[in-house]
């Protein structure tokens, strides 16, 4: 990436995108990630492994890991900053698939870069080519 270039660095490809991710990671260490608890493999039909999740209260579970003062997601695997895999991708929870990297425009998500300040890690600058 090109972090102190006034010219964001494009990216033109999903793999370009899911690189970024993969070299990054802080949101998985950064945000409580909660969701409604049919989400979860408790529930007929869920899919987000159980024992990996924490229940909040009747309605909302939680990734183990998110909800406590320096959260990192137990599904999370690797170094943050360096390289990182989420070990349950296809059967992450909601908020994890929701989640917008780039907006509409192409401009990068602003929580990204909060996260990454929280981890003393550089913001990125970095566009996504739209159409
Ligand atoms: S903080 Fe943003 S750039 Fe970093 S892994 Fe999460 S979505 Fe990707
Ligand atoms: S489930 Fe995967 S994508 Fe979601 S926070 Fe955990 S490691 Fe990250």
């Amino acid at each position: 990436m090109n972090p102190d270039s006034t010219q964001p660095t494009l990216l033109t490809t999903t793999d370009e995108v899911e690189a970024l991710c993969q070299s990054c990671g802080v949101c998985c260490s950064t945000f409580r990630i909660s969701f409604y608890w049919g989400e979860t493999t408790a529930s007929e039909g869920g899919y987000v492994p159980e024992e990996l999740t924490q229940q909040m209260n009747p309605y909302r579970a939680c990734m183990k890991g998110t909800s406590q003062s320096n959260p990192r997601c137990i599904a999370l695997a690797g170094n943050i900053g360096e390289s990182v895999t989420c070990t349950i991708y296809p059967n992450r929870p909601s908020p994890c698939r929701e989640y917008d990297v780039f907006n509409e425009q192409g401009e990068l998500n602003p929580r990204c870069n909060q996260a990454r300040a929280k981890h003393g890690m550089p913001p990125l600058n970095v566009k996504r080519q739209i159409g």
